[in-house]
């Protein structure tokens, strides 16, 4: 696709309505592309690596319905157990034998987890894990990093990523001062800072919560010894260590970040990838603890619609597909393949950029310095960025509209796909200064 010949006439009718209906016309709002302006495209379907907008564009997408996608987008295996599902019924409000099969499959991959809940959203997933968190240790206060997003629960919406940074919003209107001020903030990669925030607060910290791999404020990579670091405090202070891996989950191995870097928290939460596309999310962790949830326990946490046999299905296959032999190798492959040349036209074209990948996740930041938290990521040239993904859209790849978000490569995603867009992103670039 040429840009010149860039049509979404049809799009801009439609998002033009939507805005009258719905807020910022969309159901989430990152998907607005407020922070790199211009108007966002409607998807009609989508299809491996591609979706195809209602003007008929089709774009290498790298934001896979922002990470479930990683078999591709309507998996044909995928699709055909959601329809065979679907005839035996949408929902059942009682057990069946695919929540055991989801459980059984969670449980066999993800070290830390030795029984598991599953709710309807990785938000609902962390909300949960926090009160677990603190019924466990008897104490309310909770230890985030800057820059990471554990969903859009009152108590995480204190220097959160993802669309909170996205669109530059304060803490948000609305949540009561008196939720947020058990949580404590540090930023990422920072064991000292940590260290003197569980100093300062004697006996009353519940536990830390993190991206084991940061992709919500931007891709951000741990340092060597940060993860061991979280472990071994929040051992010698009597506090939990929560890998929130909603996106690293079943992504950066198949056993999550966890598997990838030898250290196991004791709670995890789980979602998208989980789900295959449907809405799942899930928590989990040691027996002991995970054995105070209701029925089981007193911590009370509920859902009518949680461990649906739709999307206990859609995870299954998925997990099914990402188990087969090769599937992590040829993810690792192209998302090098993919991030190693994106560095490289970006130094070709004179821009300063850093960036990098991990499995099927990657980032690139157009800023000078490397980036080990989100004041290093705030760094980034962020009208050059609104230049660089308009460009890119027009030339047929769907970028994540923000530079506070990762990009997400899948099964689907050639060779091929690879060269077009780097091919895009060197035309893209030359006609930006640099
Ligand atoms: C997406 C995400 C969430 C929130 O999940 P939703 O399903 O959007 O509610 C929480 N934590 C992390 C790390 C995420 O990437």
């Amino acid at each position: 696709m040429v840009a010149s010949t860039f049509n979404t006439s049809r799009s801009q009718a439609v998002f033009k309505r939507a805005k009258e209906l719905m807020p910022g016309g969309v159901s989430s709002p990152v998907r607005a592309f407020k922070s790199v302006g211009g108007e966002p495209v409607v998807f009609d379907r989508v299809a491996g690596a591609y979706a195809y907008d209602i003007d008929g564009n089709r774009y290498i997408d790298y934001i896979g319905t922002w990470g479930p996608a990683i078999v591709g987008h309507a998996h044909p295996e995928v699709i055909e157990a959601i329809q065979q599902a679907a005839t035996k019924g949408t929902s059942f409000g009682a057990p069946s034998v695919l929540e055991n099969q989801l459980a059984e499959m969670v449980i066999a991959a993800v070290p830390s987890i030795e029984m598991v809940r599953f709710v309807n959203s990785g938000t609902e997933a962390c909300m949960s894990v926090l009160r677990l968190m603190r019924a466990f240790t008897g104490r309310d206060k909770v230890i985030k990093f800057e820059g990471c997003y554990h969903g859009h629960g009152d108590m995480f919406l204190v220097q959160a990523g993802s669309g909170v940074a996205t669109l530059g919003l304060p803490d948000s209107p609305g949540v009561p001062k008196s939720v947020t001020a058990n949580t404590l903030t540090a930023p990422y990669n920072d064991l000292e800072a940590v260290k003197a925030l569980f100093e300062a607060n004697p006996d009353t910290i519940a536990g830390v919560i993190l991206e084991p791999v940061v992709g919500n404020a931007g891709f951000i990579m741990p340092q060597p010894g940060f993860l061991e670091g979280l472990r071994a405090l929040t051992q010698q202070y009597g506090a939990l260590l929560v890998f929130d891996e909603v996106m690293t989950g079943f992504r950066i191995a198949y056993g999550g970040a966890q598997a990838k870097f030898g250290v196991t928290p004791d709670l995890t939460c789980l979602g998208k990838i989980i789900g295959g596309g449907l809405p799942v999310g899930a928590y989990g962790g040691r027996r002991e603890i995970m054995e105070m949830v209701a029925p089981a326990g007193s911590v009370y946490q509920a859902g009518t619609l949680s461990g649906n046999p739709l999307a206990m299905t859609a995870g299954i296959k998925t997990l099914e597909i990402l188990q087969r032999p090769g599937t992590y190798e040829y993810l690792e492959n192209i998302t090098a393949k993919l991030s190693q040349g994106m560095l490289q036209v970006a130094r070709e074209t004179g821009h300063a950029a850093t960036g990098g990948h991990l499995s099927a996740m990657f980032g690139l930041f157009f800023t000078d310095r490397p980036v080990h938290n989100y004041s290093d990521a705030k760094t980034s040239n962020l009208a050059k960025f609104s230049k660089f993904h308009r460009g890119m859209l027009e030339r047929g790849v769907y970028l994540a509209p923000s530079q506070f978000e990762a990009g997400f490569t899948s099964l689907a995603h050639t060779e091929a796909d690879v060269e077009a867009t780097l091919a895009a992103m060197r035309e893209v670039l030359s006609q930006i200064e640099p």
